[in-house]
């Protein structure tokens, strides 16, 4: 990895440089909550914003999109790439990098990549940007706290200056002509250092550290415990939304009046709603909340590990704030540590 350091007052020519070629996304504040939004300056972009309501997820896959238009007519169909932005997502944070890096796995890196996310992950310049944590931040428990790879370049406030990671050429050309990066002083590297260790010291420690979660949820499968995290989910699927890495989808065709044109869309769809399951004569393989809040625990804290050998969770924290049952992976974490005092007893 190549470092470089930059003074904070060539940030605004770095995102100019960037706006030239592309959509840049960054976090905003709208309403009094910080979002990812489009900027149109610079001067928009708040860099010490607390985590964003929703991730980025959906400008790599977007809540509801047209995968292709047909024409019965004319036998044809409408190519998808046309629908392409080349863009930049500004000052991700690491844990929504790595969770880029998750639905890589799924849509680019699997044995069938998706064609939709792969052409706008590859159309995507990522720019990380450091932070301290919050109160629900819990990404250092699955080591989503840095991020190694993922992105293009990644800006690590330490002071009046950023220590810049260079991920790609292409990023590194705009830094180049935009800025004037150079080598690291000693000083500059312990400065890193301070900040990194500041950072790992600010999480909330209340947060049970358990790093053999999956192993005991298998063996507590049907504990009551589920029962009682699960049963008052309102099945609102606001956890899902927020998630950077809920990937479900449904597929949906649509036609206009005339029977003869529409449009095939993907939706984002969650296994917290009660039609996930449900299938033909009336069959629901999860009928209640609790079993279905399970399952997504389950997703999260287990499947996808054994699967990808990693959490599909974050620790990014925006289920926590958004279940008003008070329902997110922090609750399973500390059952673990109540059925641990209970077996010492
Ligand atoms: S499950 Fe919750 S804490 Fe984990 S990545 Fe999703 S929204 Fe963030
Ligand atoms: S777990 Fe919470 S946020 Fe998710 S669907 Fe249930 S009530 Fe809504």
């Amino acid at each position: 990895m190549l470092y470089r350091v930059i003074d904070s007052e060539e940030l605004p020519s770095l995102v100019s440089a960037f706006m030239k070629d592309y959509e840049v996304v960054a976090p905003v504040k709208r309403d009094g909550s910080y979002v990812f939004d489009v900027i149109g300056s610079p001067d928009e972009i708040e860099l010490s914003y607390e985590t964003t309501i929703s991730s980025p997820k959906k400008y790599l896959l977007p809540p509801d999109e047209t995968l292709l238009a047909f024409d019965a007519r004319a036998n044809g169909v409408t190519d998808f790439a046309a629908q392409i932005t080349p863009r930049v997502i500004f000052g991700a944070h690491a844990c929504d990098i790595n969770a880029i890096n998750r639905l890589d796995l799924v849509f680019r890196d699997g044995r069938y990549p998706d064609p939709y996310y792969t052409a706008r992950r590859d159309a995507t310049l990522v720019v990380g940007l450091s932070c301290m944590p919050q109160s629900t931040c819990f990404c250092h428990l699955w080591d989503a706290d840095e991020a190694r790879f993922g992105y293009d370049l990644f800006l690590q406030d330490i002071g009046d200056k950023y220590l810049v990671s260079i991920g790609s050429v292409e990023a590194a050309n705009i830094l180049e002509a935009s800025c004037k990066p150079r080598e690291a002083t000693d000083e500059e590297r312990i400065a890193f250092r301070h900040v990194t260790r500041t950072r790992q010291q600010s999480f909330d420690h209340a947060i049970p550290d358990i790093q053999d979660v999956a192993m005991l949820m298998d063996a507590f499968h049907d504990d009551p415990f589920w029962e009682e995290l699960g049963g008052g989910c309102l099945s609102c699927t606001a956890c899902s939304a927020v998630c950077p890495t809920c990937f479900c989808f449904d597929i949906r065709d649509t036609f206009d009046p005339d029977g003869k044109t529409g449009r095939r869309e993907r939706i984002w769809d969650a296994c917290t709603s009660p039609q996930f399951a449900l299938v033909a004569g009336g069959h629901n393989f999860r009928p209640t909340a609790a079993r279905r809040v399970r399952h997504r625990m389950y997703h999260k804290l287990n499947g996808f590990l054994a699967n990808h050998d990693r959490m599909l969770c974050v620790g990014c924290g925006r289920c926590v704030k958004a279940c008003k049952a008070g329902i997110n992976p922090i609750e399973v974490l500390k059952f673990f540590v109540r059925k641990g005092a209970e077996d010492a007893q």
